[in-house]
């Protein structure tokens, strides 16, 4: 039986890159060795880190007033990072609260300086919406704005991004990113955790403009400047290589079947066929983020009650459908469709739930 693997991060990586990894594991480029074992200043693996480089570039068009670099840490590092590169003394950013990963982002910058919240995503005390760009109260002299484009817990996404204004923009797209074409240009600083759509854990993607990194504090140590990274072309240590690697593989399988534009064409079709399973089911499923605010990669639902909800995820299970059960914070059931979920486990997924529903309805 096929696995459909919804798992919410680190998820399914599609099956063509991990197949590649596996022919190459051995002897890459006729070399003999592993990618593993090879130098990082060697020209074997210096030309798949360029390739993965250039990838995300690609992919993204990201224009020349921008620039790439990988970071080892997740996103998390990043959290961290972030305000200690940018918050000076005495000053504040902004953060627009929309899910857990947004309040522990902007904990971090706590704990460096001074941080405000620019709006919420919260009604009754849950994440269940995206605030509208008006709802936005901007403070004029913040280091950076900060949000979340998709909420992985809460199940909500931005659909349109807030106008960059005159403080520099920042989004953690952990877990959107590569999802559909995406105009970098108004970001400062983009970051993302790579084990959604891009590649393994342990790794994030950063896209950022050359003058902001160059604006980055000086008076931090040496690893933690972003300038440190984006100067030594992601090389100033030893990188993870296998990661990126198969950042490389999966970057060049997306760019393969048609970029961006496809994955997103494909995933608006699995997101129509799930949500389509909830709304039409009577209420048997019940999706609690507004409508308007749905995330098309993390789809969060609820059942009757929470006795149904172990069963439903036990049952799917033994259909091949895994990884549905939400997070632990917030319970309930999820299906992450990322990039590497095909329309027909949408579609599995689709009739398993109509037929639970009739079951147990
Ligand atoms: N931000 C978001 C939106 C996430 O979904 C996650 C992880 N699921 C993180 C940050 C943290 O990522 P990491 O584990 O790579 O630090």
């Amino acid at each position: 039986m096929d696995i459909v693997n919804f798992n919410a991060g680190p998820a399914g990586l599609p099956r063509a890159a991990l197949e590649r990894a596996r022919d190459e594991l051995l002897d890459i480029a006729g070399t003999g060795i592993s990618i593993m074992e090879h130098s990082h200043r060697g020209k074997t693996y210096e030309a798949i880190h360029a390739e993965a480089l250039g990838l995300v570039k690609d992919l993204l068009g990201v224009p020349d007033t921008h620039d790439v670099a990988f970071l080892q840490g997740g996103a998390s590092h990043l959290f961290a990072i972030l305000p200690m590169n940018y918050l000076a003394a005495g000053r504040s950013a902004d953060y627009v609260l929309t899910g857990d990963w947004s309040k522990k982002a902007m904990a971090e910058a706590k704990i460096v300086g001074r941080a405000r919240v620019a709006a919420s995503g919260q009604v009754d005390g849950k994440f269940v919406r995206i605030p509208k760009e008006a709802e936005l109260d901007r403070d004029p002299g913040a280091a950076y704005l900060h949000i979340t484009s998709n909420n992985t817990i809460a199940g909500t996404q931005w659909s349109e991004f807030p106008a960059r204004g005159a403080v520099p923009l920042v989004a953690d797209m952990s877990s959107d990113l590569m999802w559909r074409p995406t105009d970098v240009a108004p970001f400062d600083l983009i970051y993302a955790g790579a084990q959604k759509n891009i590649g393994p854990s342990g790794i994030a993607v950063i896209i950022a403009r050359k003058d902001f990194v160059a604006a980055g504090l000086e008076t931090i140590p040496t690893y933690l400047r972003l300038k440190t990274h984006f100067d030594a072309g992601s090389l100033y240590n030893t990188p993870p290589t296998f990661a990126i690697y198969m950042i490389r593989n999966v970057l060049a399988l997306v760019k393969e079947s048609g970029g961006l534009a496809a994955m997103e064409e494909k995933n608006r079709a699995k997101g129509a066929i799930v949500y389509g399973a909830i709304d039409g089911s009577g209420g048997f499923y019940r999706c609690p983020v507004e409508v308007e605010s749905r995330s098309l990669m993390n789809i969060v639902f609820r059942l009757p009650t929470e006795a149904l909800e172990d069963a439903f995820v036990k049952q799917a299970e033994k259909d091949g459908l895994i990884g549905l059960k939400g997070h632990r914070s917030v319970g309930g059931c999820r299906a992450s469709t990322y990039n590497a979920v095909s329309i027909d486990g949408a579609r599995r997924l689709a009739n398993f739930m109509g037929d639970f529903a009739k079951r147990n309805g």
